[in-house]
């Protein structure tokens, strides 16, 4: 289990349904697809394409689609080719297409320049100053120069251009997301709160209820960022325009504030960009990458983000791969154990808070194997996440939409269950088996389980439960012939020869049974019976040695030794000892 998610951009060397798997089983719990490259249709193609990965899983991996926002590029070129911009001379910006050393064209307007303001391009490899604003464009003086390609980011930093937040090219994204059904939407260059609320409102007209995860990417944005937080889903912390946007030595400051506010609030935070860069070509990170990315977990963060290294490089498994290696190593230390119990806030007055917090300190007092949330909406899960348990977080809920916006949370393993309406118990006893069934959780575990299912049950609201459980694994389920309890290896007795058998077996008798027992009875702890019956004569040295008894259940198959737990009151056999997790303490 690992607590940091990975999230890896989809590009044309990681688009084939294959990579996708490939990445998915290395690590990938979130596909991004970046809507400042290539075409609309293709996306929509490769959200499929991820979706049929996910829909083969039992762990989900979700699709954010990244919008391009009001990003100033620079006019396209022919692959390959650059324009020579030399240090000292005059160049002037127009909205056009096309790019000479005198006159580049620009994807968006920057009319909102003056005089003295700084133009970087190329992630900031270009610097330029504004000289005049004339009727004909912006004349910039060129004080560090280089070579130009096509398509390159343009910043203003600390200029409020005025541009539209959402694009006449971001609706259309927006059209396609709503249509496909994206998980996530990444807004770009959000200056404040106000800007993620029209990104909702696009949505909303396009009646898809899709969460925001805001990229702070701005100056202007980490002055506003509790507003942004508060505004949305999750936060990005993209640190690629951010370091052109804000002198680069601030970024590091910046990131670890985002990461540590967000973690209070309980919003899903992203540290993003050049994380792993050098795996671009190389075979192997560099230590400073090797530690970047340890650093960002060990300050809490949700997920760690992968951009060309998926996108474009040579070797995007094996990047997965090395980026899992080193947050599980992380993970492992004992810094990193001492700063989970750090990582505790305050709950406040809401009662799910309250209630989660409270999961995590007993989770980890009960020595609990796992924390489970039963959760319709995500909320209770996120709210578990909040806290970051020490142990692993399963959260169950019977909406798939749900499983996957919760894979980009701290900690949490989504995993989906029907809703069950027969009680707060059912609720519980589905939740767990869906942790069993993926292999989270082993029958005989301790587990603290946290209900925040709205559904209306019949006698029972489970909203805001909180429980010590002990999950159990069924393995046949049958009729109570004579009531009790018991513990103990599996003894098939086709003959009904109980001389080798051990002292407490549970004696399994298959459908062709048609014996007397031999040996000594005393030995017998439980009986299953394949065949119905209540009267036969099992029924009959059941009743006789007052022994539980469960008929028309069948554990035939398992083999001779393996502890299984005899309910005779529910008529249930579970695997392993589930008696002694249940009643001790
Ligand atoms: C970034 O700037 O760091 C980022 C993630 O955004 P984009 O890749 O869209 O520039």
């Amino acid at each position: 289990m690992r607590n940091a998610k990975i999230v890896c951009t989809l590009g044309p060397a990681s688009s084939d349904p294959r990579t996708i798997r490939d990445l998915a089983e290395a690590g990938m719990a979130v596909a991004r697809l970046n809507a400042s490259h290539g075409c609309t249709d293709d996306r929509a193609d490769l959200a499929e394409n991820v979706r049929l990965v996910d829909e083969a899983r039992a762990e989900p991996v979700a699709v954010m689609l990244d919008l391009q926002g009001p990003e100033v590029r620079t006019a396209p070129l022919p692959d390959g080719e650059t324009v020579t911009l030399e240090t000292g001379s005059r160049i002037r910006y127009v909205e056009s297409e096309g790019a000479t050393p005198e006159e580049i064209g620009l994807s968006l307007s920057i009319d909102g320049v003056s005089p003295g303001d700084r133009v970087l391009l190329s992630d900031g490899m270009i610097e330029t100053t504004v000289v005049d604003v004339d009727g004909e464009g912006i004349v910039a003086a060129v004080d560090s120069g280089g070579e130009l390609a096509g398509r390159q980011g343009v910043n203003v930093p600390g200029v409020d251009l005025d541009l539209e937040i959402v694009t006449e090219e971001d609706r259309a994204e927006l059209e396609m997301a709503a249509e496909v059904g994206v998980d996530f939407v990444a807004a770009s260059f959000v200056r404040d709160a106000e800007d993620v609320y029209e990104v909702s409102e696009v949505l909303e007209e396009l009646d898809a209820d899709i969460p925001i995860v805001s990229k702070i990417e701005r100056a202007g944005a980490v002055e506003n960022l509790d507003g942004i937080i508060e505004a949305s889903y999750g936060i990005m912390v993209a640190r690629g325009d951010l370091g052109v946007e804000c002198p680069m030595e601030d970024v590091p400051m910046i990131q670890k504030r985002i990461v540590r506010r967000c973690r209070n609030a309980g919003v899903p935070v992203i540290t993003a960009t050049e994380m792993l860069d050098s795996m671009v070509e190389a075979r192997r990170p560099t230590r400073a990458e090797a530690s970047d990315v340890a650093n960002a977990v060990l300050d809490g963060t949700d997920a760690v983000m992968l951009s060309a290294e998926t996108a474009v490089g040579d070797h995007p498994v094996a990047v997965v791969e090395a980026m899992d290696r080193i947050v599980r190593q992380v993970e492992g230390s004992e810094e990193y154990a001492g700063a989970l119990e750090r990582w505790v806030p305050e709950a406040g007055e809401a009662r799910t808070d309250a209630l989660a917090r409270a999961g995590r300190y007993l989770a980890r007092d009960v020595e609990a194997d796992a924390v489970v949330a039963a959760t319709e909406s995500g909320y209770t899960a996120l709210k578990t996440a909040k806290y970051r348990p020490t142990v692993p977080v399963v959260a169950s809920t019977p909406t798939q939409d749900v499983r996957r916006k919760l894979a980009l949370s701290w900690g949490v393993t989504p995993l989906y269950a029907s809703v069950s309406d027969q009680g707060a118990d059912a609720v519980i006893e589905k939740a767990v088996q869906s942790a069993l069934d993926a292999g989270v959780a082993d029958s005989g575990d301790t587990v603290v389980v946290l209900c925040g299912m709205m559904t209306d049950l019949e006698g029972a609201n489970t909203t805001n439960m909180l429980k010590v459980h002990v999950a159990a694994d069924t393995m046949a389920t049958g009729r109570v012939v004579v009531e009790g309890r018991a513990v103990g290896p599996v003894v098939n007795a086709p003959d009904g020869d109980l001389t080798d058998a051990p002292e407490g077996a549970v004696v399994s008798l298959g459908p062709e049974f048609d014996a007397q027992f031999r040996g000594d009875l005393g030995k017998i702890a439980a009986i299953v019976d394949t065949r119905r019956g209540m009267t036969g004569y099992p029924a009959l040295v059941a009743r006789e040695m007052d022994v539980p008894m469960i008929s028309d259940a069948d554990v035939s198959d398992l083999e001779g030794g393996v502890v299984v737990t005899v309910d005779a009151e529910r008529g249930v056999v579970y695997a392993g000892d589930i008696e002694d997790r249940r009643t001790r303490g």
